[in-house]
């Protein structure tokens, strides 16, 4: 359906305003509106409201089917990714993904065994229409040695087709030992990476994220942190965050995932700890399938009573920037997922209430993560950018949200890429107990 040329006019694409700045059309209520595409040696040269005559010949008619810019996916873990058969979580708890993590990585995680994952796993986000993603990468000693190299092997192998990122991720008690974070710190400088730690309720817990910020504007860094992933309403590491950014006068990009805790804190708490977190100039990023399956698993097999998801509706309304991604896949801390931005949207939508109205939220799984990200002009669809967008079956949103979209088209530089993706039996050899 799409010419191998990469020059080309689609006609009567739907398109949301959200993602589309500079189309003058008329919105429905839903946000979209038909529009006519031109693409030009793989890029967009033009985006217009759709016009039923004057079509150039040639033109291709989508009748109606929804186009979205390709996803961005500002956090996931692909080192630790397609782990489950050989180390899954023995009861579902965080404790049980954290302790068969630690075990896995330190018995297995040569640079061969995280090579050959990430790769397993970038094919699936690149087959499902992601463009750019950020993973966080196990720093703790001596494993930040084994998988920068390969993070930087791996982004150079993919650079043209999912621009890669990387954060060192380790509990922030790791910063206590000063000289070895210092190390880490410009290890991760030279790779053009990001400053992440873990962060919960420690007794120093102020002094280490100072520790943390001195060493991210010592090395110019971004920051990119986990918080508060458990239902313990005294965890308020995400207020110790925005108060150590205010404080050290940051002037960096600060991402913070999770922030469960939020939801299970007085109203009073959560007004003040948002206004710090929208004056400090954080984005937060939630993870709704990661913890759907983790927040609030009982002992007792007794049912989950909460979503375990943050609270990005009252984040959003205070201007904060707020995403949603893919988090783990098929490792300890969830046992399922494919990095697919779709499955992640269709999810959110559920789970956090992306609907009546859809507003702008299609901005969570693209153009505000972009921005995050510094990637300019990934995201959205306007003329002069790359022609890199998903063309689906859905022309509505419950056409689009209700079904897999298997058969989704992703266009990239223009032309319509090999959706092939990766079968499961290429690991099975890394897989034997
Ligand atoms: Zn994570």
């Amino acid at each position: 359906m799409i010419p191998a040329s990469g020059s080309y006019h689609l006609a009567n694409v739907r398109l949301h305003a959200s993602l589309t700045p500079g189309l003058a059309a008329a919105f429905d209520a839903d946000g979209f509106a038909l529009a006519d595409i031109a693409v030009a040696d793989g890029r967009i040269s033009s985006v217009v409201a759709h016009r039923q005559s004057n079509t150039p010949a040639g033109t291709i008619d989508l009748g109606g089917r929804i186009v979205m810019p390709c996803f961005v996916d500002c956090h996931t873990h692909i080192d630790k990714g397609h782990v489950w058969p050989r180390k899954p979580n023995p009861d579902g708890t965080f404790m049980g993904a954290l302790n068969a993590t630690g075990a896995d990585r330190t018995a297995r995680w040569s640079a061969d065994d995280v090579a050959r994952r990430m790769d397993f796993s970038l094919r699936c986000a690149y087959a499902h229409g992601t463009r750019a993603m950020r993973t966080h990468l196990d720093s703790v000693a001596p494993q930040e040695e084994i998988s920068w190299p390969v993070f930087e092997t791996m982004r150079e192998k993919w650079r043209g087709r999912i621009e890669l990122q990387a954060a060192c991720l380790l509990g922030i008690e790791g910063v206590r030992d000063r000289k070895w974070f210092e190390r880490l710190a410009k290890r991760v400088a030279a790779a053009n990476g990001i400053l992440g730690v873990v962060t919960y309720m420690l007794p120093d817990l102020e002094e280490l994220l100072d520790q943390v910020f001195a060493q991210a504007i010592k090395h110019g860094l971004d920051l990119d942190f986990h918080a508060d992933e458990t239902d313990a309403a005294s965890a308020i590491s995400l207020k110790k965050i925005a108060e150590a950014a205010l404080w050290n006068g940051f002037e960096g990009n600060i991402l913070v995932g999770h922030c469960c805790s939020l939801a299970r804190q007085p109203d009073l708490d959560v007004l003040d700890t948002l206004d710090k977190v929208a004056k400090a100039r954080l984005a937060v990023v939630s993870l709704p399938m990661c913890n759907l399956y983790l927040q609030d698993r009982r002992a007792d097999n007794t049912t989950p009573r909460w979503r375990g998801v943050t609270l990005l509706h009252e984040m959003k309304a205070r201007g904060i920037p707020v995403a949603v991604a893919s988090d783990n896949t098929r490792d300890p801390f969830y046992a399922y997922g494919d990095l697919d931005m779709l499955e992640v949207y269709r999810m959110a939508t559920r789970i956090l209430h992306f609907d009546h109205p859809v507003g702008d939220w299609p901005q969570a799984v693209t153009s505000t993560p972009a921005k995050v990200m510094r990637l300019d002009g990934f995201g959205m669809l306007a003329a002069g950018s790359a022609a890199d967008f998903v063309v689906f079956r859905g022309r509505s949103w419950t056409e689009l949200l209700s079904r897999p979209e298997s058969d989704r088209i992703v266009v990239r530089d223009g032309r319509a890429i090999e959706r092939h993706l990766p079968d499961y039996a290429e690991l099975d050899e890394l897989m034997v107990k």
